[in-house]
């Protein structure tokens, strides 16, 4: 069985067939994450759990790859939290605030760097730089929006042929998404 990567809000399992344990929360019913990890079973006491990154922290360094939650969503820039580096399971250490220029979002041209990412939406980058600031790039098919949530209802977005659909509402929107978006796996961290 494959790991999956959990984040945030993320349904796990039900109350009905388990207790909502460490790092999860249960509401109507729903056991969901509250944090970035993987969803383990706790055979022994039947409860649902996400194991955390460690706590050792990182520091981002060049090169790094890392995901991020995106906080705001501006014409020029994304301002986003890096939240996890990849292939380091362990926490980050000093400022996790970074910037994806509009520039550094795709090979093209972007205009308007809002269109492509919005707030909440999770992604893929890679660090180009550290000081003074942390400034990220998604312009390789495996960067960009890993996991988004529709505008209107906040269900997940569902990866189409043409585009991403919600699977609540059947509201389309548009991300710049990695070629493995809603398809990850543990190992892909
Ligand atoms: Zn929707």
């Amino acid at each position: 069985m494959k790991h999956k990567l959990v984040m945030p809000g993320d349904q796990l399992s039900t109350s009905e067939e388990l207790l909502p344990g460490d790092g999860t929360f249960e509401e109507n019913g729903i056991i969901r994450a509250t944090r970035i990890g993987t969803y383990v079973v706790n055979e022994k006491h039947r409860t649902a759990e996400v194991k955390p990154a460690s706590s050792t922290p990182v520091l981002l360094k060049k090169d790094d790859v890392v995901i991020a939650k995106v906080t705001n969503a501006k014409p020029t820039m994304i301002i986003v939290d890096v939240v996890h580096v990849t292939g380091k399971n362990r926490s980050i250490s000093g400022d996790t605030d970074a910037t994806i220029h509009v520039k550094e979002i795709a090979q093209g041209f972007i205009k308007d760097a809002s269109t492509e990412y919005k707030a909440e939406d999770y992604i893929r980058a890679k660090v180009i730089q550290v000081k003074p600031s942390v400034q990220l790039e998604t312009r390789e098919r495996n960067f960009g929006a890993i996991k988004a949530l529709c505008s209107k209802c906040r269900h997940p977005l569902i990866k189409k042929s043409n585009g991403l659909e919600c699977e609540n509402c059947g509201n389309k929107e548009h991300r710049r998404i990695a070629d493995d978006y809603g398809n990850l796996d543990i190992e892909h961290l």
